[in-house]
């Protein structure tokens, strides 16, 4: 077998068999194979996909590229949560302390920054000290007395998907089926939770842009977990304007303690509530929606939920400090307000754009090896539906790097659409799919 054969055969769009994907995982990890190999298999998978059984074998080939975690020793059903990714998501983090407080454990494998779109590595690791290339033994002790806990695929966690990933991040690959539904699969299946909770997001600021995409994503995922038997839920949401108002790491982690604090913002609760819904549900805490959703409340009326998310951070090294004085957290030197030119309502906010402007204000990579600034990003002030008036602030750019605020600026104010009429709301959840079928919200 070599790889150049495999990388013609994709090329003209044929089946790779079970042995040639297994022989491209391994001999990528062992370093045999090339980035600019395995860039080109990845861009002609890019154009050509894979069938089902190419994806769930490149699933469990990367799956299987390091250890798959034993959790027996950890009491109860666990589930694990992710999302395909979005501009201002910062569910996973919001979420881990709300199911965790209610006793139900969540094991936690997470990614960093992909495209435009944020990482939970990235942002929990703007707490100082925080701690995610935690030993699998430390894991494991972390989940059994705090009852959740953040690690980053690793060395020997999907140790493949971490190679792929950042190869993906800069060679424009990242917006495949195959590719989403195989990184995110290997990485839940080797992490050894019992079960996961999905969200596939679409929309202008996710790597899906359309429904039918996200449905088929959504299928593709739910049953490589149900093969594996494990209860996967996936629920598609929409990414069409970020999540919450801020975007950028450190700005993400103070939101988070705002949520926490049950300070909102509207949409970022709205969908943690749903989503939490379904982690409890998966691991029989919750009977219904309903259920899900009222306990879920409760902690977060009750400040268990912080007090969780404040044992979690212990637990990985973090500062509590910053916990309680999110002013501690990294800030920017700098901060530039935009203005609106105009009266009326805000139609959107294009998520792409804000998402590219804080990558460029630093808050992301350019490429593989690029230091990220935990403390960059934007904060918008108005988000879709809401009324504004001329002179009124859109949004502030928080900053560093002078030079980088033109470009950014400009995107900022590209990304707002403002109209005389005032829009319809949209809607932010829009189908649920599971072994059953499909559940549309819309
Ligand atoms: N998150 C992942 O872990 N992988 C992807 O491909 C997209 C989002």
């Amino acid at each position: 077998m070599n790889i150049i054969e495999i990388i013609e055969k994709k090329k003209f769009n044929n089946e790779l068999s079970t042995k040639e994907i297994r022989f491209v995982i391994d001999n990528y990890l062992s370093g045999k194979i090339a980035d600019y190999q395995m860039s080109a298999l990845l861009m002609a998978i890019w154009f050509n996909g894979m069938n089902d059984r190419e994806i769930f074998d490149l699933t469990i080939a990367m799956a299987h590229s390091g250890k798959i975690l034993d959790l027996s020793s950890i009491s109860g059903k666990k589930v694990d949560k992710h999302s395909t990714g979005g501009v201002g998501d910062k569910t996973s983090l919001a979420l881990l302390p709300m199911v965790a407080s209610l006793g139900v454990p969540v094991p936690k494998i997470s990614g960093r920054g992909l495209g435009h779109t944020g990482g939970t590595i990235d942002k929990v690791e703007s707490i100082t000290g925080f701690r995610t290339e935690l030993t699998i033994d430390n894991f494991i002790k972390n989940v059994r007395k705090v009852k959740a806990s953040i690690i980053s695929a690793n060395i020997n966690l999907a140790p493949a998907d971490k190679l792929v990933y950042s190869l993906r991040d800069v060679t424009g690959t990242i917006d495949s089926i195959p590719l989403i539904a195989s990184s995110i699969m290997s990485k839940k299946i080797a992490g050894g939770a019992d079960a996961f909770v999905l969200n596939i997001t679409v929309g202008q600021g996710a790597f899906i842009k359309d429904i039918s995409s996200a449905i088929s994503l959504a299928k593709t995922m739910v049953n490589i977990g149900e093969k594996n038997q494990k209860d996967t839920y996936a629920v598609i949401s929409s990414m069409n304007q970020p999540l919450g108002f801020a975007v950028g790491n450190s700005l993400e982690i103070k939101e988070v303690i705002s949520l926490l604090n049950n300070k909102g913002p509207e949409d970022l609760k709205e969908i943690c509530l749903f989503l939490g819904s379904y982690m409890l549900i998966a691991c029989n805490a919750a009977k219904n929606i309903k259920e899900g959703i009222d306990k879920l409340e409760k902690v977060l009326e009750s400040g268990k939920a912080l007090n969780k998310f404040k044992q979690i951070i212990k637990s990985q090294n973090g500062d509590v400090q910053q916990i309680n004085k999110p002013e501690l957290l990294p800030e920017a030197k700098y901060q530039c307000e935009i203005y609106s030119k105009k009266n009326g309502f805000v139609d959107s906010v294009d998520a792409r754009m804000i998402g590219e402007a804080s990558r460029i204000l630093g808050a992301g990579r350019e490429k593989k090896d690029s230091k990220i600034d935990l403390s960059a990003g934007i904060v918008l002030k108005k988000k879709q539906g809401q009324s504004v008036n001329i002179g009124e602030v859109l949004a502030a750019l928080h900053y560093n790097d002078e030079k980088k605020l033109f470009l950014a600026s400009d995107m900022v104010k590209k990304a707002f659409c403002i109209i005389a009429k005032k829009p319809i709301k949209e809607n932010l959840l829009l189908a649920v799919i599971d072994k059953h079928g499909i559940t549309k919200l819309y």
